[in-house]
């Protein structure tokens, strides 16, 4: 039996499908996979991948920190952003990485040390998933 699945922003419905066969995210405790029939389980993603296997094929998307919850018919991720592959604008995410290094190299405070980490985790991530190799 497959179940529905439906990935959120806060600004939008980024994938909902009724027929999802096996979902994949990167949970900040493991990786997570769902299959029909899973018990209930809510937890907590980090800046990784989700996949979405559905009618034969795999969507990925580069997403960044926030929630799935899972039951035996459905999963729900809610997440800060996401991206499927192909809108990822490479060139950007490569701009981004080089600005998050350049903040490191000069450090300042320790709040923006954080935040440089967390945008050079994304720009990674959003690289690797195009690349194929998250
Ligand atoms: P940037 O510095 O390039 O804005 P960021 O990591 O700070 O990168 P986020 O705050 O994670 O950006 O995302 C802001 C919005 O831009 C979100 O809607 C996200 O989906 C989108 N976004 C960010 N980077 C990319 C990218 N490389 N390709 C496509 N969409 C992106």
């Amino acid at each position: 039996m497959p179940f529905s699945v439906k990935l959120i922003t806060p600004f939008q419905t980024v994938a909902e499908h009724d027929d999802a066969e096996f979902v994949f995210a990167n949970g900040v405790e493991g990786d997570i996979g769902i299959l029909p029939g899973h018990a209930p389980l809510f937890a907590t993603l980090r800046t990784g991948e989700v996949q979405v296997h559905v009618g034969g094929n795999t969507e990925r998307f580069a997403v960044s920190g926030g929630f799935m919850e899972a039951g035996p018919a459905s999963v729900t991720i809610m997440v800060e952003t996401a991206e499927h592959g192909a809108d990822i604008d490479i060139d950007r995410a490569h701009s981004a990485r080089k600005r998050a290094e350049e903040r490191l190299a000069n450090k300042t405070d320790d709040a923006d040390i954080a935040r440089a980490e967390a945008a050079l985790t994304r720009a990674i991530n959003r690289i690797h998933i195009v690349q194929g190799e998250a």
